[in-house]
């Protein structure tokens, strides 16, 4: 059976900190869903780009190495425009999860396409919160 046929949710996390993916994989894999861990924005923009219609959802740091969230998503949302076209089926959610909530994070956020936020340290609660608020009906 091909494993990217069946409908469970799947979710990129997009995280250089070798802790915090131990922990979103671990909430998240124990709710269910299955996790795909990229250790910085290129390496997440390229999981997304190779296959984009297995993802339902993107949890993205914003601080890390080579490239970092703000530019992944920025260049995630290109993709999403296909011949000039804004194609709203195409746009999957991404979250940021940024180190500290300093004032303008949460628009520098959503100025580069994200379209929520949450603070760390991680929590569950607030983990599964937004993967139910942005997949309605899915997850
Ligand atoms: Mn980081």
């Amino acid at each position: 059976m091909d494993p990217e046929a069946d409908n469970t949710v799947h979710i990129l996390v997009v995280e250089d900190n070798p802790i915090n993916q131990k922990l979103a994989r671990y909430m998240l894999t124990k709710a269910g869903y299955r996790v795909t861990i990229a250790k910085d924005g290129e390496e997440g923009l390229q999981s997304y780009t190779a296959n984009s219609s297995r993802f339902d959802l993107i949890f993205m740091d914003i601080q890390m190495p080579r490239m970092n969230g703000l530019e992944a998503t920025r260049r995630i949302r290109e993709t999403e425009h296909t011949g000039g076209t804004f194609q709203l089926d195409l746009h999957i959610p991404i979250i940021a999860m940024t180190a500290q909530s300093m004032k303008g994070d949460r628009e520098k956020c959503l100025e580069a396409g994200m379209d929520d936020y949450i603070a760390k340290p991680i929590k569950k609660e607030l983990v599964l919160e937004a993967v139910k608020k942005w997949l309605p009906g899915k997850a």
